[in-house]
C-alpha cells in the first residue's frame, strides 16, 4: 500500500526544508523528497543554496577577501606579510567541509523533527499522488498526501551564444569548484552572481572581465549606490563593460574566444574560462504531466495566489519556482508561511521589506524602495545620508568606503527605503528591515541609542539627517 502523508514537500532547498521542518513541528506527518546528490553520489540536502549557491560562494568570498587584504599593506598600515601562500586545493577542501557540515545539519534537523527524508526524483500526478524514482536504487514508488508543497528551485539560464560545456564555458556551480585559478576569466552578466564570482576570482589573481548586456549597471539597486559600486569595483581591477552583447563564443585548446558588440562595434575577448551568469529559471520541466493541469507560466514559474496556493486544491508552491526575488530567505519565509497556513494558522509574509544583499567588497544591502522608484511613483520623500568616512568605527577598521541612505515619506516620516554600501552592510540592513517591519519613522531610528563606536551609528546618523539633525556631518540646508 502506498504511504500517505499530511504534507509532502518536493525539494529540500531553503524553501522546502524549512517548510518540511515547520510542518513537522506543527504536528503534521511530513516527508521531503529531494534529488540532489553530492560529487560522491550521496544525498545532500539544502538545495542550490547550501550545495552550490549562498554557502560555498560566501566561503570563497571570505577566503579571497582575506587573501586580498593580506596582500595589501594599505589595509592595516604597519602590518605586512613577507610571504603569503595560496593553496586553492585546501581552500576548496575547507569550503566543501563547511557545505558538508551544513547539509548534514539539515539531515539531523529532519531526524530531530521527525521529517521523513526521501532521495529521488519526484513527479506530481493527479489527485495529489507523487511518483518518486530513485537514482540510487533504481526503484520507482508512489506516495500520496493531503497537502503538497512544491519547492523545486531553479537552475542557471543558458544562452545560445555561449553554450555551457562545464569545461571552458561554465555555470556558477562549476565556477565555485575551480581547481586552478584562471589567468583570464570572462563572465557574462553583471548581476549578483557575476559580481560575486568576479570578486572571488579577481581577488585570487584572475584578470576578470564582465560583459553586461544592459547599459545600466545594477539597475535594481539605488542609483547612487550602483554608481559608487561600479567605480569601486573598477578601482579594484574588475573590468566591467555595460551594453556588451555576446554574439558568439568559440572554445579552443587554450580557452574561449568571446565575440561581443559594444555600442554596435564588434569586439573580441580571449579568456581561459567563461562563466555564464545571466539569471536562473525555475525547475518545472518534467515535474508534472500536462494532464494534471498545474498552471505554469511561459517562464516556467508555477502560478500561485497571495497564499501561495496553486490552481490545484491542496497544492502549494514556494521559493525560486514561483515568481518573486530568487533569494533563500524569501523561500524560507514562504516555507514557514505555507506550513502555518496548512496547519490552520494565519500566514504572514511582508514582501516589501525583503532585504537584497550583494556580498562583494564593499557589500551592498537594501530594503524597500529606491529613490528612482519613489520618484517614478510620485511619492514625496526626504532623504538622509551618512558616509562611512565620517564613522569612527569605519575609520578604525580602515573600511571607509560607502554610505547609508534612508528615504522617508515627506508627510509622516515613515521609512520607505534603506540603502547601505560598505563594510558589513549585510548585517546592518537587519536593523532597517526590523524598523520597516514595524513601520518606524526616521525619528524612531534617530531616537534609538546606538552603541559607540559601531558601524550602526551610520544608520543612526542617516536617520537624523533625514530631518536635518545629523551630528557628525554638516546637514544639507533646506
Ligand atoms: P533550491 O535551493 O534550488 O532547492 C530546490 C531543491 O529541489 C534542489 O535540491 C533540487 O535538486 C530539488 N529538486 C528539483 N526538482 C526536483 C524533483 N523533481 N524532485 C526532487 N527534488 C527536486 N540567495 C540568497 O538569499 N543569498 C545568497 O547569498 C545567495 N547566493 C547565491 C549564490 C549562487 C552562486 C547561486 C546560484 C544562488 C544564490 N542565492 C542566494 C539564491 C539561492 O540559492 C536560491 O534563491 C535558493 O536556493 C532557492 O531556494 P529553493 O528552496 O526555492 O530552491
Ligand atoms: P541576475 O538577474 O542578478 O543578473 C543577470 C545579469 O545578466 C543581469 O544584469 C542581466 O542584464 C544580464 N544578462 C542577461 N542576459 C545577458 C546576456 N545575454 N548577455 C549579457 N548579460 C546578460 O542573475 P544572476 O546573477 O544569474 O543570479 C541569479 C539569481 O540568484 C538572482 O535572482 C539572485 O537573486 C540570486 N543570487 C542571489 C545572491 C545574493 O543574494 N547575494 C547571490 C547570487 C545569486
Amino acid at each position: 500500500m502506498k504511504k500517505h502523508y499530511d504534507v509532502i514537500v518536493i525539494g529540500a532547498g531553503p524553501a522546502g526544508y524549512v517548510a518540511a521542518i515547520r510542518s513537522a513541528q506543527l504536528g503534521m506527518k511530513t516527508a521531503c523528497i529531494d534529488n540532489w546528490l553530492d560529487e560522491t553520489g550521496k544525498p545532500a540536502l539544502g538545495g542550490t543554496c547550501l550545495n552550490a549557491g549562498c554557502i560555498p560562494s560566501k566561503a570563497l568570498l571570505e577566503s579571497s577577501e582575506y587573501y586580498a587584504d593580506c596582500q595589501d599593506s594599505a589595509v592595516h598600515p604597519g602590518i605586512s606579510f613577507t610571504s603569503i601562500k595560496l593553496d586553492l586545493e585546501k581552500i576548496q577542501h575547507d569550503k566543501n567541509r563547511i557545505v558538508g557540515e551544513l547539509t548534514g545539519g539539515i539531515n539531523s534537523l529532519f531526524k530531530a523533527n521527525g521529517v521523513i527524508s526521501i532521495t529521488g526524483q519526484a513527479s506530481l500526478q493527479a489527485d495529489k499522488h507523487i511518483l518518486v524514482s530513485s537514482q540510487q536504487n533504481e526503484k520507482t514508488f508512489e506516495l500520496s498526501a493531503t497537502n503538497i508543497i512544491i519547492a523545486t528551485g531553479s537552475r542557471p539560464i543558458d544562452i545560445a551564444a555561449a553554450t555551457m560545456d562545464q569545461h571552458r564555458i561554465l555555470d556558477s556551480q562549476s565556477a565555485l569548484q575551480f581547481t586552478e585559478i584562471p589567468e583570464k576569466l570572462g563572465i557574462i552578466g553583471a548581476g549578483v552572481i557575476g559580481l560575486e564570482m568576479g570578486s572571488i576570482w579577481q581577488r585570487f589573481g584572475s584578470k576578470v572581465t564582465i560583459l553586461e548586456a544592459q547599459q545600466s549597471f545594477l539597475p535594481a539597486a539605488d542609483g547612487e549606490l550602483s554608481a559608487l559600486a561600479l567605480a569601486e569595483y573598477r578601482r579594484q581591477g574588475l573590468t566591467i563593460h555595460t551594453g556588451a552583447c555576446v554574439t558568439k563564443t568559440e572554445s579552443h585548446d587554450k580557452g574561449v574566444t568571446v565575440v561581443y558588440t559594444d555600442s554596435g562595434e564588434p569586439q573580441r575577448l580571449e579568456v581561459d574560462r567563461l562563466v555564464v551568469a545571466v539569471g536562473r529559471r525555475p525547475n518545472t520541466e518534467g515535474l508534472v504531466p500536462a494532464e494534471v493541469g498545474l498552471l505554469i507560466d511561459e517562464g516556467g514559474f508555477i502560478h500561485v495566489n497571495e497564499k501561495l496556493m496553486t490552481n490545484l486544491p491542496g497544492i502549494y508552491a514556494i521559493g525560486d519556482v514561483v515568481p518573486g526575488p530568487m533569494l533563500a530567505h524569501k523561500g524560507s519565509a514562504e516555507g514557514v508561511a505555507v506550513a502555518e497556513l496548512i496547519a490552520g494558522k494565519a500566514m504572514h509574509i511582508n514582501y516589501s521589506t525583503i532585504p537584497s544583499i550583494i556580498y562583494t567588497e564593499p557589500e551592498i544591502a537594501w530594503a524597500g524602495q529606491t529613490e528612482e522608484q519613489l520618484k517614478q511613483a510620485g511619492i514625496k520623500y526626504r532623504s538622509g545620508s551618512f558616509p562611512f568616512t565620517a564613522s569612527g568605527r569605519a575609520r578604525a577598521m580602515r573600511k571607509t568606503t560607502g554610505m547609508v541612505k534612508i528615504l522617508a515619506t515627506e508627510n509622516n516620516d515613515e521609512i520607505l527605503g534603506v540603502h547601505i554600501i560598505g563594510a558589513h552592510a549585510s548585517e546592518l540592513i537587519a536593523e532597517a528591515v526590523l524598523a520597516m517591519e514595524y513601520k518606524a519613522t526616521a525619528e524612531d531610528l534617530a531616537l534609538t541609542i546606538h552603541g559607540h563606536p559601531t558601524l550602526s551609528e551610520a544608520l543612526h546618523e542617516a536617520a537624523l539627517a533625514v530631518n536635518g539633525a545629523a551630528i557628525h556631518i554638516v546637514n544639507r540646508k533646506g
